[in-house]
Order: structure tokens, then sequence, then C-alpha cells
């Protein structure tokens, strides 16, 4: 089994370590602790960190010669869920849970960590970013914004994320989009609200809100190519208080994913012509509002990824003809700004899905992770005249 022998010495503490952080999650941005657990890990091995974002931080191991830049990223934030395991290291809180397993991409970061320490014979400078904020907090943009790539020329940047119900030898690489987009909208229609027996001396918007609801589908439907994907997914109407009162306003809410920024603008187009006709068939005020909350990802260097993928698992564990997820990444924002790739890494056939009450992370996959971070730190070096 080609998991590297230093990391898979480690397992027993690794484990420990992954363990122990599924017990103390924390949300969003606040990942105070979670930051400073790392820290103390770091500083074990001897490896120098700086604070970033928002309670995130970079790690950075020097090689022995100058060369190339390349950075490997975790997230670490957990979510607001209880958890229903029944393991011993379950979440200490209810209301917080590690349902997407952070704390494992954690520990197989720090393993990865382990190994360079002991590996310093390279040339150029490896980062280690260990991300708050994952889960919809921005994570990701706060690092951007506190100058990720101003203060580092990064060449290649690289993550990976367990993916249930993938068997937990296998490694899946995209080649292309491997996460969809996240948009969001908001649709607040305005008529004239009065008694419900005289509607025509109203303006009632539901007839309104019916159209734009059927018709968002049609977008899906009659406008994107059979050869594209595009989900529109109206998540909230709100409006109305009484039987007998026709409201003025009705609020729409919803979503959009796609895994092609051509389909995304289109939808964006679509959704806001859509909204504008409600105002000439209906004469409602419409005014929508769409946030572009997550790009796709969109691997650029799929090819490495198999290659040093390969070299863990073996080829035939290697699949790279798999469909991209609808679910989105911040990691996509980094794929905006340098080359890399996000590998999934199964979490077994048996596993609970991700944000699952029941779901557990697959300790095997510390080994395998950072086994797949070195050897792709290995292709970059490699390919570097
Ligand atoms: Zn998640
Ligand atoms: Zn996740």
């Amino acid at each position: 089994m080609p998991v590297k022998p230093e990391i898979e010495a480690r397992f027993e503490e690794l484990k420990s370590i992954r363990q122990y952080l599924h017990s103390c999650p924390e949300v969003g941005l606040e990942t105070v602790n979670t930051a400073a657990f790392v820290k103390k890990q770091l500083d074990g091995l001897g490896i120098g960190y700086e604070d970033i974002g928002v309670n995130s931080l970079l790690a950075k191991v020097e090689g022995t010669a100058p060369g190339v830049t390349v950075a490997f990223r975790a997230d670490m934030d957990g979510l607001e869920t209880c958890e229903e395991t029944g393991l011993p290291y379950a979440s200490q809180t209810c209301g917080r849970m590690h349902a997407c397993g952070h704390d494992g991409h954690t520990a197989t970061l720090l393993a990865f960590a382990g190994y360079l320490a002991q590996h310093r014979d390279f040339k150029g400078t490896v980062l280690l970013l260990f991300q708050s904020g994952e889960e919809g907090y921005g994570g990701a943009l706060e690092v951007i914004k506190d100058g990720l790539f101003e203060k580092y020329s990064i060449d290649y940047m690289f993550g990976m994320h367990n993916w249930p119900p993938y068997g937990e030898n296998q490694m899946i690489v995209h080649k292309g989009t491997a996460m969809a987009s996240e948009d969001r909208f908001d649709l607040v229609i305005r008529g004239k609200s009065g008694h419900a027996s005289v509607p025509h001396a109203c303006n009632e918007p539901f007839a309104a809100v019916a159209d734009f609801i059927k018709n968002a589908q049609s977008i899906v439907a009659r406008r994107i190519s059979a050869h594209d994907k595009g989900v529109i997914s109206i998540t909230q109407v709100h409006g109305g208080s009484a039987y007998n009162i026709i409201p003025d306003e009705v609020t729409i809410r919803g979503n959009v994913r796609t895994t092609d920024p051509r389909v995304q603008d289109l939808i964006e187009e679509s959704l806001a012509q859509l909204a504008q006709g409600l105002e000439v068939t209906y004469g409602v005020k419409a005014a929508f509002t769409y946030h572009r909350k997550h790009p796709p990802v969109i691997n650029s260097t799929p090819d490495m990824a198999i290659a040093a993928a390969a070299r863990v698992v073996g080829q035939e564990n290697v699949l790279t003809e798999e469909l991209p997820a609808m679910g989105s990444e911040d990691y996509a924002f980094y794929m905006q700004k340098t080359k890399g790739c996000f590998v999934w890494i199964g979490n077994g056939t048996d596993s609970a899905l991700i944000h699952n009450s029941k779901y557990d992370f697959n300790d095997k996959i510390i080994l395998l992770g950072a086994s797949l971070f070195a050897e792709l730190l290995d292709e970059v070096l490699s390919a570097q005249p």
C-alpha cells in the first residue's frame, strides 16, 4: 500500500487528533480554539505560521532552495446540527457537529505537515492553509481579502474533501468542473392589498408569484442546452397574514446551481427578465436581486492529481469520469486565482452522507489524503525545469 510509511507510523496519534477535533466543533468564522489547537500541533513540529483571514492560519515550510510555491488547504469548521452518532468522541455540544468531515481534513493537513517537517529537502515553499468558515461563511474570501495572493506568489493550490458514498480506497478527480456554483436570489412582488371579496379592486400579487415559480423551471427546460447543467430551486415564499386580506407584498427566495459560468450568466439574466415581465403582465412592481455566492470549482491541473492519486491508491481506484457535485465549495475562489485541483476521497460505501447527523469521517483518509498531498508536491516539483 503506497501510503507514505512516515505518515502511517503516526496513525494512532493522527486518529486521536482527528477524534479530539470531532468532539469540539466550532462553526463559521469562529474557529478560535481549533486554530489554537492547530498552532500547538505546528509548534510541536517546528513549523512556523501566521494568522490570516478570520481565525484561519497559514503555515509555511521552506525547502532547502528557492523554487515553486505550492499551497494546500484544509477547512476547519463544523455545522449547526446535533450529532446522533453515539460515538465516544461525539460532539460535546448539541447544535455543533463536524458533519462534513472538516475535522478529518484538518487532521489530514496536519499529517502532511508532519511529513514535511521530516522532508524539507525540496526546492520551493509549501504553504498549509487551515481555513475557517467554509460552510457558507465566506472563510476563503476573508483569506483572499487578507492578501494571501499578494503576500505569496502561489503557483499551485490543492485541496481535498472526503466523499461518501465512494469506497474508502477511491479517489475522484474531475477533469474540469468538480463542484457547482451557488447563487441566491430574492424577488419582492408588490401589488395592492384589499378585501378578499373584491380582488378586482386590488392588485393581488399571487398570480405573479405562481407565474414566476412555474416559468423559472422553463428556463432550465427551454433555455439551457440539454448538454449543460442547471438547477433552479424556489426555497421560500413569504406573504399574507389573514384568510380575508389580499396582501400587497410577497417575497420569493431561491437557489441556483450550475457547473458552467456561461450557464450561470444565462440563468441570472433569464430570471431577471422573468421578474421584469411580471410588471408588464400583472401591473405589479417586481424587485429582483441576484447574489453570486460561490463560483464553480474548476480543476485546472487534473492530470497532476490523477498521476499523484494513482501512486497512492492505484490507477484502478482513481475515478475520472464522475459527474460533478451540484453542491458548492468556497475552494472555488482559490481556483480563480491560481492553478490546482480539488480531489475527493471516498469515505466508505457504508458512510452516512455529509451534513447528516449520523455522519463520521473515515480516519483512513488521513493517511490517503496526506500521502496524496505528498505525491502532488512531488508531481509539481518534478514538472519544474
Ligand atoms: Zn459541508
Ligand atoms: Zn465540507
